[in-house]
């Protein structure tokens, strides 16, 4: 029986993000680890790899689909209400302790992940999401920096059918690859996991290309939010949460900054699960240093008016959210502010149609044929 690693290898194309260099090794540009592979050598990803002096990547298949609220992605200021048809594959450029998509990001690495890849087209994938009434098609559940040329794919398909475009990243990118994807993705969301390049280190990356990519996305007009998860002991202290906020300030006071609960998962169980102070305490911290868009994820009910949205001019309501339900959209069919008429920084629909839900759900396609057995 196949290993995870070669039947993944049976649903492959050559890369499109990549150089060749002398001899036979390859220098990947999918995420800031800028892999130089020798020839039959894996990525840090483990998903990317050369064979022959060629770069080999994903292709044709997902391990995991879901029918989500965009408010769960999370995006606050992008088409409130909508259904964003969520799509993953496998492996992550990191291996953070407390991932909460570890089934699917760390299937290369840890053999208690078991997500069997089902094989498919972008085709089919964007008639399902068509089907299912999603206004947004979102690649997520694994790192989609890694898999950027099959995102591509399946966005062109969802442009075709008139749909936005998403990415749920770690963002941990290069130029190369916010180049290849802008002219495909509307929505990038990203965390900011913490301000301490040591940390970074500790879950597999550096700072430096994270603080660089939140730089670019917002310069070459992709839409931005960005995610901290606040973990106790971690990243919460006044002085981190302060620079992490100076620091997006200085970007954008306009992009949204979610700071959402940590709770015991995967391989970290040591800290205590983040406490609604603290979600408040991040969130004043966030607002004093000038962002105007603060908002408290996991915690549906219990962190006051952190979870909705109002006009930073006059303070009106605009979007009223309990967890990911929608409980009120009053923003204009520009975009604005209905008491005074200030822009919303953000993507808006012309109007609002109601939520098709404020629960995950799975599609259908888990009916098609899964990839062959394996053995891990
Ligand atoms: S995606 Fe990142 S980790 Fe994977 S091969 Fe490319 S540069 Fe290396």
């Amino acid at each position: 029986m196949a290993t995870l690693q070669e039947v993944l290898q049976q649903t492959v194309r050559e890369g499109e993000l990549y150089d060749k260099l002398e001899r036979g090794f390859v220098r990947c540009y999918a995420c800031g680890h800028c892999c130089r592979i020798p020839d039959g050598q894996l990525g840090v990803c483990k998903v990317r790899y050369n064979e022959g002096g060629k770069l080999l990547v994903p292709w044709g298949y997902v391990a995991s689909a879901q029918c989500d609220p965009i408010e769960k992605k999370p995006f606050y200021h992008a088409y409130p209400g909508a259904l964003a048809y969520s799509f993953g594959m496998l492996g992550c450029d990191l291996h953070c302790g407390y991932c909460q998509n570890w089934v699917t990001s760390q299937a290369l690495r840890d053999p208690s992940a078991v997500s069997p890849p089902v094989r498919v087209t972008p085709e089919e994938l964007v008639r399902e999401a068509v089907q299912q009434g999603a206004k947004v098609v979102v690649s997520t559940y694994n790192e989609p920096l890694i898999t950027s040329e099959w995102a591509v794919a399946v966005f062109k398909e969802a442009r075709e059918a008139g749909l936005a475009t998403g990415y749920v990243s770690n963002g941990n990118g290069t130029p190369q690859v916010l180049e290849y994807l802008r002219p495909w993705v509307d929505l990038y969301k990203l965390d900011l996991k913490t301000f301490e390049d040591r940390h970074y280190r500790q879950l597999g990356g550096r700072m430096q290309p994270i603080l660089e990519t939140i730089r670019r996305l917002h310069e070459m007009g992709y839409w931005v939010e960005i995610v901290t998860l606040i973990v106790p002991g971690f990243n919460d202290s006044d002085d981190e949460l302060k620079r992490m906020a100076a620091f997006i300030a200085s970007v954008s006071p306009d992009i949204p900054w979610h700071v959402t609960a940590f709770h015991k998962d995967y391989k970290m169980t040591e800290p205590e699960n983040t406490s609604s102070q603290t979600l408040v305490r991040a969130a004043s911290i966030g607002k004093a240093a000038g962002l105007r868009f603060v908002y408290a994820g996991n915690m549906p009910g219990r962190t006051g008016e952190l979870e909705n949205t109002y006009c930073p001019n006059c303070h009106e309501l605009l979007v009223e959210r309990v967890g990911f339900h929608v409980v009120e959209y009053r923003l204009t069919s520009r975009g604005s502010c209905p008491g005074c008429g200030g822009a919303i920084p953000g993507r808006w629909a012309a109007d609002f149609q109601g939520q098709i839900a404020d629960f995950p759900y799975l599609p259908r396609f888990q009916k098609f044929d899964r990839l062959r057995a394996f053995r891990r």
